[in-house]
């Protein structure tokens, strides 16, 4: 039977359809919160938020769907974790499990990496109406500049030459760009999210500095400017301003969010865990005790210097922790907008199930 078709079925059975699925959806969510109450374990559930923007929001555009969630969204997902959880600062878990102290049950704690403008502008004020901590891992070098992240620079680039000069896809210098396995057209038609999703998985091969250095050769060779005018960072008044309602925390993520991998120099390495920390530390008078990995990458060496420069460090693994979880390797929950914009769906991603 063709059941594409959605007009050859009666209503009276979609009806039907639609109130049992509804059905299993509120029995799951229940049992989730049947679940949670009862539960008296030392349990950590850490959430990795990146971008809050509302759905028309231009920044969208240039962003992977894996980084967004809207402000309605956002709100949803505090106040049902305010109903189930204990949320409290990571650092504050941190200090907990290193002192031998008990551990909260249902504890959770909200993370921000890279220290988007708009985690200030949409974020904070629902942090603040639901008196809700969170912490923020900023790029320390980033901060209070114009400069983008290079995934960010990448997808610009590509939407500016597609919808303005498409004829520069075939110049030499744009070669490696299409040197990838990915099915992106280079035509007139921008990429979308998906697509530029894969591109940026594609220039992962290359390393952050290698990816920044061809942009700007690119940019410069051929005159174009990609810059919308707004910086995508937050400063370091709006840091500050956070920080001073005691809801928000500051850790970081790196000087310039360089990956952490064996494609990064050690004495690199070195500096972007260590410097990072002192200058956020300069800005802001606060010690500066979490650590965020960019893209979930560390080498053996860059663990131990996490170790010995941060109480805890977060991952991007996905998954809950224990009082066993070594606190430097803190696993997380990725949230965005595809796969929780509604409360089943949500509840669903942070118990594991999707
Ligand atoms: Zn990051």
């Amino acid at each position: 039977m063709n059941v594409r078709n959605n007009n050859v079925i009666p209503q009276s059975i979609k009806r039907q359809v639609k109130q049992s699925i509804k059905r299993s959806l509120q029995h799951i969510a229940a049992a989730f919160g049947r679940h949670t109450r009862a539960n008296k374990e030392a349990q950590l559930l850490i959430l990795m938020y990146h971008r809050i923007l509302p759905h028309n929001d231009e920044r969208t555009k240039s962003e992977e769907p894996g980084m967004v969630v809207t402000p309605e969204t956002f709100k949803q997902h505090m106040s049902i974790l305010n109903d189930y959880f204990n949320i409290i600062k990571l650092s504050d878990w941190v200090q907990l499990k290193q002192n031998g102290k008990a551990l909260p049950a249902n504890a959770c704690a909200i993370t921000f990496d890279d220290g988007w403008a708009d985690n200030y502008e949409f974020a904070f004020p629902i942090l603040q109406e639901l008196n809700t901590p969170a912490t923020i891992f900023l790029v320390s070098d980033m901060i209070g500049t114009d400069e983008m992240f290079w995934p960010e620079r990448l997808a610009r680039l590509i939407t500016t030459i597609a919808s303005n000069y498409p004829q520069y896809w075939s110049h030499p210098e744009l070669s490696w760009l299409q040197d990838n396995p990915e099915n992106y057209l280079f035509s007139d038609t921008p990429p979308d999210s998906e697509e530029i999703s894969r591109l940026c998985a594609s220039a992962k091969k290359y390393s952050d500095d290698e990816i920044h250095i061809r942009l700007t050769h690119i940019e410069n060779i051929l005159q174009l400017d990609i810059d919308n005018g707004a910086p995508s960072l937050l400063n370091w008044q709006q840091v500050i301003d956070m920080i001073n309602t005691g809801l928000v925390e500051i850790g970081s993520h790196t000087c310039r969010h360089i990956r952490l991998n064996e494609q990064t120099p050690a004495e690199v390495i070195k500096q972007e865990v260590f410097n990072s920390k002192k200058e956020i530390e300069k800005h802001t008078a606060q010690t500066i005790k979490t650590f965020c990995f960019p893209n979930g990458d560390y080498t053996p060496k860059a663990l131990e210097l996490v170790k010995q420069n941060y109480q805890g460090a977060v991952t991007t693994q996905s998954g809950w922790n224990t009082a066993d979880t070594d606190t430097h390797q803190l696993q997380r929950i990725g949230i965005h907008q595809d796969i929780a914009h509604d409360k089943t769906s949500f509840l669903a991603r942070i118990s594991g199930w999707m």
